[in-house]
């Protein structure tokens, strides 16, 4: 199946610019080890203890050995709840990885497997990943470089690195996902970029739409290998593994390469960053330090921050915790609950309109403000189907909501709500400002309960 509906969005005030910059390494930096995956990671370092960027400072108990070095030069000031924190001195040099080789994909499967959990790369990808055995289990290996989400629209590969990186992290995913297919997928606007001499011989190249959502991970197994990377009872397919193109450079960067381990490449965007871009920020970074060197002040807010893209990202409850694995992307965008007064009277030069009902549609003058608002608040549903026509799994949302208002769960069935990959676009193209999706939401979670509830009974 091919991708249908979605939206392309369009010159929004706070989209990354294809940049990447260096975060400088912060004051302190805190692990919160007890939230990795694995959780088997104990310290192997003690309080005091002189530390240097890129030596092992935490290692699971394996097999396989999986460790976590160092991301700073400092002191470990404190070892406590599942949290190291160290004070550092400042400095931005970190020790190269031993044993890293130019070209991983000659040595044996074992040795590769061994250099990717020792080097702390197995904790890029999902707990899986405990043996050889369990990387065989995967048949197709998807790249994710679509990048189109509201504030990703000027992603480019070259953003992190020369075409030989690119390169050198396929026939690493290769050699270590032996017996799978390599597929990169790639948004059509960056088709040019992916002009890669030889790149044939890695990966099989496919091309996506640069409409939101096709970068979901649902989507891009549908759509590439044409299989469901969760069943609609809730089963994931252990044979396809989906990577972020980041963690993918990443790989390539600490196994070919030697840089080790210490830092994220963080998509950082919104109206309320500073400079929006890409970053490179030490682990371990708290989110205190982002908001002091990159957001901008609650006076010229207030702004929401939400970890992850503004839709399918979780809105911070505090500054408290800070950049792990996870993290990926933050996104910062106006806080507006206030209702703007005659908004229905402007013209809308800054406002994006599914309905192209605002005058941005036509005179592309201002960037389009992206925040929380909406817009005046809940009116009727107007049947214009808009969100049947942008949702991507082809499910009518508008009639799962209106089941779900009067408690007809189970009719809802029929209209597959578990098919729904919650990307919230019903939602945001909806004028009537109808929160559906937590609807759709709903009728998929009480389909799992009552699947689950027969399997027990059977
Ligand atoms: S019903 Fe689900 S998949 Fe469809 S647009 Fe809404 S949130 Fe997205
Ligand atoms: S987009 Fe909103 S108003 Fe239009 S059909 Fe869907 S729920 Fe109704």
């Amino acid at each position: 199946m091919r991708f249908k509906g979605g939206y392309k969005f369009k010159k929004f005030e706070g989209t990354a610019e294809p940049v990447l910059h260096e975060m400088p390494v912060p004051e302190k930096i805190v692990i919160l080890y007890s939230e990795i995956l694995l959780d088997t990671l104990v310290p192997c370092v003690k309080e005091g203890d002189a530390v240097s960027a890129g030596v092992k400072i935490l290692e699971s108990k394996g097999p396989p050995v999986t460790t976590l070095v160092s991301p700073v030069n400092g002191t470990v000031s404190k070892i406590d709840n599942g949290t190291i924190t160290i004070t550092t001195d400042g400095s931005s040099a970190f020790k190269p990885v031993k044993g890293h080789t130019r070209e991983p994909w000659h040595l044996n499967r074992a040795e590769v497997f061994d250099l990717f959990c020792e080097t702390g790369c197995r904790l890029l990808l999902d707990s899986r990943f405990a043996s050889i055995k369990s990387c065989d289990t995967v048949r197709n290996v998807i790249v994710n470089a679509v990048h189109n989400s509201p504030l990703n629209q000027g992603w480019t590969p070259e953003i992190f690195g020369d075409n030989l990186l690119v390169s050198n992290g396929l026939r690493t995913l290769a050699a270590l996902f032996h017996d799978a297919e390599i597929v990169l997928a790639i948004n059509k606007r960056n088709k040019k970029q992916f002009e890669i001499p030889g790149i044939e011989k890695y990966a099989k190249i496919s091309v996506m739409s640069d409409r939101y959502p096709q970068e979901h991970p649902e989507l891009l197994s549908r759509d590439t290998v044409d299989r469901r990377l969760i069943s609609p009872d809730g089963v994931a397919d252990a044979s396809i593994l989906v990577v972020p193109f980041s963690d993918m450079i990443l790989i390539a960067e600490v196994m070919t390469q030697g840089r080790p381990l210490i830092d994220r490449i963080v998509r950082i965007a919104g109206p309320g960053v500073s400079k929006p871009g890409w970053y490179r920020v030490r682990i371990g970074t708290t989110f205190e330090e982002l908001n002091t060197h990159l957001f901008k002040q609650d006076h010229q807010g207030p702004w929401r921050i939400i970890r992850g893209d503004v839709f399918f990202g979780e809105g911070f409850e505090s500054l408290d915790g800070s950049v792990m694995f996870s993290d990926r992307e933050i996104s910062v965008i106006r806080e507006h609950a206030v209702r703007v007064l005659f908004s229905f009277m402007r013209p809308g030069i800054a406002a994006d309109s599914y309905s192209k009902t605002t005058l941005a549609e036509y005179i592309s003058i201002l960037p389009r403000k992206l925040e929380t608002s909406v817009h005046g608040g809940v009116r009727p549903c107007v049947q214009c189907n808009y969100c049947d026509e942008v949702c991507p799994v082809d499910i009518y949302p508008f009639l799962i909501w209106k089941h779900m208002g009067v408690e007809e769960a189970e009719e809802s069935f029929r209209l597959r709500p578990y098919d729904c990959i919650e990307c919230g676009l019903c939602d945001y193209v909806c004028p009537s400002k109808i929160d559906i999706s937590p609807s759709v939401k709903r009728a998929k979670d009480e389909y799992l309960r009552l699947r689950r509830a027969d399997e027990v009974s059977d």
